[in-house]
């Protein structure tokens, strides 16, 4: 039977209305930017295969690690037991982390690195509730007035953002059509928009009036990934994140997606001022081979764990956490920043795009709106049609890429594009001229 129709057959795909579904189409090969389908048609991957892939498919250096790494070690549990590639990675991982990082808690994807992130920080409050500096704070609620598990209890969010899709990461996450059938059961969180110039004195307002009840501010910096690529500005968030610091509320960036070089630096938290106390780190981490997550924290958080009571202990865990090849891929793709000049093609991207922007504006400005570029990230608003995820203007965007042998896969109106740093000038040139074809024709027809 045709792999199409057996994968009809036996499998479910995520985020995929199963009624009348749109065949997959079945991907024989991966090699650098493109895949190959059964056919022998090829498509440069423009998204990174949802934002994981960064060397390119296929990538020999990690595949040899990862094959050697197997024979050697495939798994061991993870307590009471360690490994060369987990401790190698956590070594790496903290020399090159904005500064401050002292811990590496691994697990296996993004929606539990930001699951463990909460976690960390929620039971950071409840580990100290009855000593060290939390209860010291001038800012601390009388006697009686304490919450009665918690300390602290209360998260602080953006408006618009997506850190998963486990129970913890959704009610973080913005209230969406993907979060719709579980809202009951979604924990309180208090939401404010990413900062602008109209909305940062009503934020600091809030934050200077709940500041002492909130344990942790999560955030993706400066760029909301799923919400639509909606980047914001440093210097405003740096506002923020000061008066969030005044309150000693635990800092959890979100660089699930961000990480890695894809804002241009090798994390976004390098344009702010003030760095995170955690971070969440998947997609990129292994180059975009193997499924892995880590939640780093900084020293004044692992010491809340450090504890002659037993019940402080962090209870948290996964059967693969830090799985040995997931954690060699993670190395030899670091490895790779240094061997091929990874940074010179992240800088030489990022300026592409900025040119491309400039074209788009000049040429298809009035349907091309909120053309915006970091780094290794260009996206734009399409100004037709309703605004909202299930527009089949998506749909449509896509197929016209594939059939000119780009993969492009919009977010609503929104067209964006996020490619492996390996794309070549010529492939790129492609991806940016499919784009104002698609665009010309749509406009043509609209
Ligand atoms: C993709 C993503 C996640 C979730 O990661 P998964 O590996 O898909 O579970 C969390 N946060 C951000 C910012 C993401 O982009």
């Amino acid at each position: 039977m045709e792999l199409a129709a057996k994968d009809r057959l036996y499998v479910w795909h995520p985020f995929t209305p199963q009624k009348d579904m749109i065949a997959p189409v079945p991907i024989v090969k991966g090699k650098d930017t493109l895949l190959i389908d059964e056919s022998g048609n090829t498509y440069i991957d423009a998204i990174s295969s949802w934002w994981v892939t960064l060397h390119g498919h296929g990538n020999e250096y990690i595949a040899k690690k990862i094959y050697t790494q197997a024979l050697k070690l495939e798994q061991v549990i993870f307590a009471g037991f360690t490994h060369e590639p987990a401790v190698e990675l956590a070594e790496k991982l903290i020399r090159i982390l904005p500064a401050g990082f002292a811990k590496v808690f691994y697990s296996d994807n993004g929606s539990t690195s930001t699951e463990v992130a909460l976690k960390m920080a929620l039971q950071y409050w409840w580990n100290t509730k009855t000593e060290g500096k939390a209860v010291d704070t001038e800012n601390s609620p009388p006697d009686g007035v304490t919450r009665s598990h918690n300390k602290r209890n209360k998260i602080l969010a953006f408006r618009n953002s997506y850190h998963g899709d486990t129970f913890g990461a959704m009610s973080v996450s913005d209230r969406s059509v993907f979060t719709l059938a579980f809202h009951d059961l979604l924990f309180e969180v208090t939401f404010i928009d990413t900062p602008s110039k109209e909305n940062l004195r009503q934020s600091l307002d809030l934050i200077n009036r709940q500041g002492n009840e909130i344990a942790a501010f999560i955030y993706e910096p400066l760029v909301q990934g799923a919400g639509g690529m909606k980047m914001y500005d440093a210097g405003l968030m740096n506002e923020l994140l000061a008066t969030v610091k005044r309150y000693d509320i635990i800092c959890i960036a979100d660089e699930v997606m961000t990480g890695f070089g894809r804002t241009g630096k090798l994390f976004a938290s390098e344009f702010l001022a003030h760095k995170p106390d955690i971070i969440c780190l998947s997609k990129g981490l292994t180059g975009g081979t193997m499924a892995l997550g880590v939640t780093a924290s900084t020293d004044s958080i692992y010491q809340a764990y450090v504890n002659d009571d037993k019940l402080k202990t962090f209870f948290h865990g996964h059967s693969f956490t830090a799985n040995p090849l997931a954690c060699t891929a993670a190395i030899a793709s670091l490895e790779l920043f240094e061997q091929y000049s990874v940074q010179d093609k992240i800088a030489w991207l990022a300026k592409e795009n900025e040119q491309f922007g400039k074209r788009l504006q000049s040429n298809y400005g009035s349907i091309c709106r909120n053309i915006r570029v970091l780094g290794t990230i260009l996206a734009f608003d399409l100004a037709i049609g309703r605004n909202e995820y299930l527009n089949n203007i998506a749909g449509v965007v896509t197929d016209m890429a594939m059939k000119a042998g780009v993969y492009i896969r919009p977010l609503g109106n929104v067209v964006y594009i996020m490619p492996p740093y390996c794309i070549t000038a010529y492939e790129l040139e492609k991806v940016y001229n499919t784009i104002e074809a698609i665009i010309s024709s749509i406009s043509t027809n609209a």
